[in-house]
């Protein structure tokens, strides 16, 4: 969905929309959406600058970070986001705005892609690192078996980090 500009002219700038997990599937090569995500917010023209603000709210999934199973991570999150068009962005009165306000965004000055600001948004929302539990043993690297359900019968010359820098000295 996209937010032509022209179009908020004696409007309120309200949006909403509810987009289905195909709509926006693959979020990203980590994170795909398991349930609708729902947005509502609002468009506000001043001036040379366009501030949208809203909610977004859906279920994502990730895969551990260890043993790959994969993980629901519920995502309810506000934005504020503002956006300078790129010819504003050229000149320097907008240069020296930006580098106070490093959260500006530039845009073609015409439209706002609500997609966009949903993908990222869930993104920002889900963690970098996500355990299925905090101690997770994760999966054996010989055998690709889970070591949460019973260790297998590999012999694994895993070496502590620690110590492998000392091996590197002999
Ligand atoms: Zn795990
Ligand atoms: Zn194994």
């Amino acid at each position: 969905m996209r937010i032509e500009l022209e179009n908020l002219e004696g409007s309120k700038g309200d949006f909403a929309h509810v987009y289905q997990p195909d709509d926006l599937n693959p979020v990203d090569e980590r994170v795909s959406l398991i349930a609708p995500a729902a947005v509502d917010g609002k468009v506000r023209l001043s001036r040379n600058q366009v501030f949208v603000n809203g909610h977004v709210e859906t279920r994502a999934q990730v895969e551990c970070d260890r043993c790959l199973k994969p993980i629901e991570v519920p995502v309810n999150t506000d934005f504020t986001l503002e956006y300078i068009s790129n010819s504003d962005y050229q000149s320097s009165e907008a240069a020296e705005l930006t580098e106070e306000e490093l959260s500006v965004s530039v845009f073609d000055g015409e439209a706002i892609d609500v997609d966009e600001i949903v993908k990222e948004q869930i993104l920002l929302a889900v963690p970098t690192r996500v355990l299925c539990r905090e101690d997770c043993k994760g999966i054996c690297p010989e055998c690709g078996a889970d070591k949460n359900t019973g260790e297998c019968n590999c012999v694994t010359n895993e070496i502590d980090p620690r110590w492998a820098a000392l091996k590197d000295l002999t």
